[in-house]
């Protein structure tokens, strides 16, 4: 039975994970999954009342009694500095091993991406998750004086850059695509660049059938603005991953519509939409709650239920066609009312 843990979080993250429940609950039913749902009250709030962010004993919790977590968004005015959003989400991401950042991007309808002539096209990006330049290893020296220095360090393991490579070469396998493309910088950065490299092109030998492909990060962005139905499956480092996965997120529809997974594969797992608290517009009800709910999507397909997987993305378009979205998407619905929309499409294409 998994075990999954809901964390709302902040500002709009509290609104879209209640339509997402909604619709986990809707499948987990139709699907016969028996799912345990643990509420958590982590985030801001809770930051501000207790001054506790998040505590070794809830990382232990969710890490040895929860299969997944659903997770709103965290980031709140009050707080400046993020420093609970860092502890909550970062802290999950190492002390989880959460290595894989999954990002699917999918253009489902041209006319939401800012791209002249786009045609439909879908990219699969593996991120890596827990080393790169993200890892905080670095310094600074003669602080706040002209003289000041900073390093932030890139930091890459073999291990590290194998099991992200091999993540996403095992996915086109099993998916069928076709081509894996890897992004780095090796030019201008040789030692980092060059382990991925040969990583890449060791484990790219046991996939005979998938063909390779390898692009300067700079020469991505302007390939994923020109010609990005080029692209199937996509790994990068932890920089570049993001910056990467945000432009694909942007030119298939936007923020409010993007799911991400950050996975260990075979023991824990993640799932978050791409957006943020977005603080301007929480509380209004008018929050898209597509992202969440594409999240519980992801969440289906990891625990082997591709049938409920489908229904969503089938939803997402039918919601879209019929303009039952919130105003982001041209629709008048709240973010309430997409979600009670979305439960009925469920149970009609489960009842068909
Ligand atoms: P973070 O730093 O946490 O990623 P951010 O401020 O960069 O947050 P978001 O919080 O995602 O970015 O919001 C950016 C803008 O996009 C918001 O001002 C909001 O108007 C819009 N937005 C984000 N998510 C949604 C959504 N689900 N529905 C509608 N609009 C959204």
């Amino acid at each position: 039975m998994p075990r999954i843990a809901l964390i709302p979080g902040d500002g709009i993250g509290i609104e879209v994970v209640r339509e997402a429940r909604r619709v986990l609950e809707c499948l987990a039913a139709r699907e016969s999954l028996d799912i345990e749902l643990t509420d958590w009250d982590l985030g801001a709030e809770r930051f501000l009342r207790d001054g506790v962010t998040i505590t070794d004993e809830e990382f232990r919790v969710l890490d040895e009694e929860h299969d997944a977590v659903l997770l709103g968004a965290l980031g709140d005015p009050r707080v400046p500095t993020n420093q609970h959003a860092k502890d909550i989400l970062l802290g999950m991401r190492f002390r989880l091993d959460l290595y894989v950042n999954y990002r699917p991007s999918t253009l489902l309808f041209p006319e939401l991406s800012p791209l002249r002539d786009a045609k439909p096209f879908r990219i699969d990006i593996f991120r890596e998750n827990t080393e790169g330049e993200y890892t905080g290893i670095g310094g600074s020296f003669k602080t706040g004086t002209p003289d000041e220095i900073a390093l932030e360090e890139n930091v890459a393991t073999r291990k590290g850059v194998e099991r992200i490579v091999r993540a996403a070469f095992d996915f086109a396998h099993k998916q069928g695509r076709s081509r894996v493309t890897l992004v780095d910088k090796s030019n201008a950065m040789r030692h980092v660049g060059g382990l991925w490299r040969r990583v890449f092109a060791e484990v790219a030998e046991e996939y005979s059938g998938i063909e390779t492909d390898a692009m300067y990060v700079d020469a991505m962005a302007m390939d994923l603005v020109r010609r990005p139905e080029r692209y199937e499956v996509v790994v990068a480092g932890n920089l570049f991953g993001d910056i990467v996965s945000d432009l694909a997120a942007e030119v298939t529809g936007g923020l409010g519509m993007a799911p991400s997974a950050n996975v260990h594969p075979g023991k824990n797992a993640l799932f978050e939409p791409v957006h943020g608290s977005a603080p301007d517009i929480a509380g209004q009800g008018v929050a898209n709650p597509l992202g969440a709910i594409r999240c519980v999507g992801l969440l289906f397909e990891h625990f082997g239920h591709p049938t409920a997987a489908r229904h969503i993305e089938d939803g997402v378009r039918a919601s879209f066609a019929s303009r039952d979205t919130t105003q982001d998407l041209g629709g008048t619905l709240t973010t309430e009312e997409v979600g009670r929309w979305f439960v009925d499409y469920l149970e009609k294409a489960y009842s068909a």
